[in-house]
């Protein structure tokens, strides 16, 4: 068996033909002036705009360039996982193909694991290029996240980070499905720090990330680490049940002494639709956690490749 790389480069690829050539240019050129050997572990997430050839070749070109091409998209963090599990080097570190994380911050990233730090987290100071809605949202879905869940997840960082090997095996030991890789980071603890960056603006073509997959990573954030949602029913039950004991005996007595204030069908439809607006909320919170515990029992592959390199673990 060969020796394990002192770096690994882990880059989620979903059609960025277009950024490739420059990431690669780009890494290689900082993780050639760290002196030490690195790997590239680039992983095809189902691209369709001829990605897939580029990486391959880049593979044939570059033994350090480990290609690992999925059968379809499995989305970004399922992609990361992947990139995790092929990888072999004693630090790790993810980063985005568009070059929005730019790769020369992995220097001081590498600079803080030598102080010794296991996760080192890039923090997002400013962001240049994005709208300013993502940016809002963004930075909502951060504080929320914060608010509501059990582990400590730090603000306006994503997955762009350096984690230890012994980080990575405990999150490569972690089977759940619904995945929101900064939170397990987080969850499991060891020495943390944050360095901070400038995000800059993507180099070639457009976010991923459409609305739609951004809502879906937030609710798995939020469905995976905390129950907050399933708790509301139980709040907004003992809210309820709390305002009909005060107003029952109002309307009685209002209605003894002849008022005319809560006559009529209008209150009552009121009430019922109300009332019933919540529980069918309630019954899709519900709905989402059976939902995920259907797919964690179904207990699928979390991702198929079509073209891979020899898993580490499946090594002797
Ligand atoms: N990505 C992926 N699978 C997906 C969506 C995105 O592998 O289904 C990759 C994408 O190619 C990029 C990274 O994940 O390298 C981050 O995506 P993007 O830059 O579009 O997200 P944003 O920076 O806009 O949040
Ligand atoms: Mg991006």
């Amino acid at each position: 068996m060969t020796s394990h790389p002192e770096f690994s480069i882990i880059i989620p690829v979903y059609n960025e033909k277009d950024c490739l050539q420059e990431m690669y240019r780009r890494v290689s050129e900082v993780m050639s002036s760290t002196g030490k050997t690195w790997e590239m572990v680039i992983i095809d997430d189902g691209s369709r705009d001829g990605s897939t050839e580029q990486i391959r070749d880049l593979g044939k070109l570059d033994k350090r360039v480990k290609p690992v091409i999925f059968a379809r998209n499995f989305g970004h963090q399922i992609a990361v996982t992947a990139g995790l599990d092929y990888s072999q080097g004693n630090a790790v570190v993810i980063i985005d193909a568009d070059l929005q994380d730019p790769p020369e911050v992995i220097l001081d990233l590498i600079a803080r694991w030598r102080e010794g730090y296991e996760v080192v987290y890039a923090i997002r100071a400013e962001r240049e290029g994005e709208s300013w809605f993502k940016t809002f949202t963004a930075s909502f879905f951060y504080r929320l996240i914060q608010k509501i869940t059990d582990v400590n997840i730090p603000l306006d960082t994503g997955d762009f980070r350096l984690m230890d090997r012994k980080v990575v095996n405990v999150l490569n030991s972690m089977h759940e499905r619904h995945r929101f890789l900064r939170g397990m980071s987080a969850w499991v603890g060891f020495k943390s720090i944050g360095v901070k960056y400038k995000r800059a603006a993507r180099f070639a073509g457009e976010t991923k990330y459409p609305l739609k997959k951004m809502l879906l990573l937030a609710l798995n954030a939020i469905t995976g680490f905390s129950y907050f949602p399933l708790q509301l029913a139980t709040y907004v039950g003992f809210t309820a049940a709390g305002i009909s004991i005060i107003i029952i005996p109002i309307v009685i007595i209002m209605r003894i002494v002849g008022s005319q204030a809560f006559f009529g069908q209008a209150s009552t439809l009121l009430a019922v639709l109300f009332l019933g607006g919540v529980q069918l909320i309630c019954l899709g919170i519900l709905g989402e956690y059976i939902g995920r515990i259907y797919d964690e029992v179904k207990g699928r592959p979390l991702y198929i490749v079509s073209e891979a390199p020899e898993k580490p673990s499946d090594q002797a």
